[in-house]
């Protein structure tokens, strides 16, 4: 029996219109959806050039009739859905009937077909639109999709596309949301003839484990504790990262009914349950499945929206927080300090008056940081005076005012909470947030030295080894020529490994490792497609990883210093990722005080 029929219009008409493949990430979560719902139980995935060249999905699966390997490729031809009543209790994870429609439009496909009750199968070729050849063929029960020269007849949509590096990324990212919820069904990954991932059927612990952990033994998720609740409401499972092994980068995932979503208000569930248990800037990892009745969830009819609303989202992330509490509370911790998380001073800055260039004088050549390594420049400028001048560049104007503010070496300066540098300038008081000031400080230095590649390196004595995931993998490649003009030696051990010989002469009292991790999330979050944002991101990473922080005590001596760094540069305001470094409080506004 031939299973595929054609959906009434007034049922594509309730079909919001949109356009399925964008990239070639989205062109494989539908053939991989499709070969899920086919009740394929090994999925095989082939990649060429991230996806440009080819795209394959080899499936065992139930495969279609003659009949249908033609119709599949029509608009609204789909075997899942009859009625728009059926769009809402919705469990396949394909419905509309457009994907197939869509990607032979703009690509060249070639598909091999064969159910399980037919001799032969059926090998169909289209390209964008056209049927060139149609014939039965011998193959194996399922489907053999092959999509090449995705977007070879929309050169503007080819041109869209990012590097290579991270169109994969993009891959890999899709890939992770669908294999992460069916360990059941054996995976394959393969890009350019190597094999990225290769995941056994198994438990969704051992799937994590596979694509996370680069290891047999369960390395990865033994740092991961339980969750499971089970309400009338909502059932929750799965797992979260114990808080000592927090790190800034986090894997966060949340899936609904099988499927992957992104939901910001159930994040700060779980970051509001592991709250006074981080130390700043860590993240937790999570993998949290929930279960819930398809009509408590408003269906997303658009296929490439991961944003999912339910209708009860409130009484969701109560018990969100609750159930990751609990888990967590299986171990007793002291909670860590979180300095950020400590009442900051939120004196908001005079809107009338602009803050002034201050004028400082010190000795610029003291390096109050001598115990941190080399992280103060051996070139401070003496004559930082002219450099003031540069400040009042028209781009600058608008924050300096012709009023000169003086800060002597004798005017009173203090550290406050720990945090905050205060200092008493000629017309108020300048309050100075220590960490970010000094990140701005590295960074301006870090950017210099890639500029001119001339970056410091300390070898180490003990090489550190870098494991890296599949789409970490690909985040590094393009920055490789960065990282070592910066000063990191890195050399590859294998196809997921680098040991790591050298690293910047700034960094050496940290672990190499986290401060890598910390600029592939970076790159990651912040996105960075050409070399000075690669740079840019490189920079600002190794800046906040090397930056005195929040708590440390500093000296008279390191305070002006700092100060005096600070405002040597163009635009010491804010940091590169535009938070605000200092701030004034004017006599005026101090006055009106009382
Ligand atoms: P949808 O998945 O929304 O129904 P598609 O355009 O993705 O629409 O696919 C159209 C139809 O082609 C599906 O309903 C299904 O019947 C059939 N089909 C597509 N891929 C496969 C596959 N890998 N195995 C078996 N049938 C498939
Ligand atoms: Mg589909």
């Amino acid at each position: 029996m031939d299973i595929i029929h054609l959906l009434p219009d007034s049922v594509a008409n309730q079909i919001a219109a949109g356009e399925v493949i964008q990239r070639p990430a989205s062109c494989l979560k539908e053939l991989v959806e499709n070969s899920l719902d086919a009740g394929a139980t090994r999925i095989q995935v082939i990649v060429r050039d991230a996806g440009r060249t080819l795209l394959q999905v080899i499936d065992n699966g139930s495969g279609m009739s003659e009949m249908d390997a033609r119709l599949a490729f029509e608009r609204h031809a789909t075997s899942k859905i009859q009625e728009a009543q059926d769009l809402f209790s919705l469990r396949t994870m394909g419905f509309r009937g457009e994907a197939l429609a869509s990607i032979c439009a703009v690509a060249q496909v070639e598909m091999t077909t064969r159910r399980n009750e037919d001799e032969t199968g059926t090998l169909i070729e289209i390209h964008g639109s056209d049927v060139v050849r149609q014939e039965p063929c011998s193959c194996p029960v399922g489907t053999n999709i092959k999509v090449s020269n995705l977007f070879f007849n929309v050169p503007v949509r080819r041109k869209f596309l990012k590097t290579d590096q991270t169109e994969l990324r993009n891959l890999l990212t899709e890939f992770y949301h669908i294999v992460l919820v069916y360990p059941k069904v054996a995976f394959t990954f393969v890009h350019n003839d190597e094999i990225l991932l290769e995941l056994p059927a198994g438990t969704e612990k051992q799937r994590i484990e596979a694509v996370f952990g680069n290891s047999k033994k369960n390395v990865y998720t033994s740092a991961f504790v339980e969750v499971n609740t089970d309400t009338e409401l909502v059932s929750i499972r799965g797992f979260v990262v114990k808080p000592e092994n927090a790190t800034r980068k986090a894997e966060q995932y949340f899936f609904v009914n099988g499927r992957y979503m992104r939901h910001p208000y159930f994040l700060k569930a779980v970051q509001t349950a592991y709250s006074g248990m981080l130390t700043a800037d860590y993240q937790p990892s999570f993998f949290i499945y929930f279960t819930i009745a398809p009509e408590a969830i408003d269906v997303n009819i658009h296929p490439t929206k991961t944003e999912i609303k339910f209708a009860d989202e409130q009484a969701i992330f109560q018990i969100l927080m609750a159930s990751v509490r609990e888990a967590l509370g299986k171990f007793t911790l002291a909670p860590t300090l979180d300095f950020d998380a400590q009442g900051s001073i939120d004196i908001p800055l005079p809107s009338t008056e602009p803050v002034a260039a201050p004028h400082v004088t010190v000795d610029p050549t003291y390096n109050p940081f001598h115990t941190r390594g080399a992280i103060y420049p051996d070139k401070a400028p003496k004559n930082w005076e002219s450099l003031y001048e540069a400040l009042s560049t028209p781009r600058d104007l608008e924050i300096s005012t012709s009023q000169e503010m003086t800060i002597s070496d004798t005017a009173p300066i203090w550290q406050y909470g720990g945090k905050y540098i205060f200092v008493a300038v000629e017309n108020g008081l300048l309050m100075i947030n220590q960490h970010r000031a000094h990140v701005a400080v590295l960074y301006a230095r870090f950017l210099e030295q890639l500029a001119n590649t001339q970056g410091a390196m300390q070898q180490l004595l003990f090489p550190e080894v870098l494991t890296l995931t599949p789409d970490q993998m690909a985040s590094l490649l393009p920055l490789l020529p960065d990282l070592k003009a910066i000063g990191f030696d890195l050399e590859q051990l294998s196809p997921d490994s680098y040991a790591i010989q050298g690293v910047p002469s700034q960094l050496t009292n940290q672990s190499a490792v986290p401060v890598i991790q910390h600029i592939l999330q970076q790159v990651r979050e912040r996105g960075a497609d050409t070399q000075r944002e690669w740079r840019e991101q490189i920079a600002l990473a190794l800046a906040e990883q090397g930056a005195i922080v929040y708590g440390k005590p500093l000296t008279e001596t390191e305070m002006r210093e700092l100060v005096a760094q600070l405002i040597q540069l163009p635009s010491y305001r804010r940091t590169a990722d535009g938070k605000t470094i200092v701030s004034l409080m004017s006599d005026d506004e101090i006055n009106k005080r009382f």
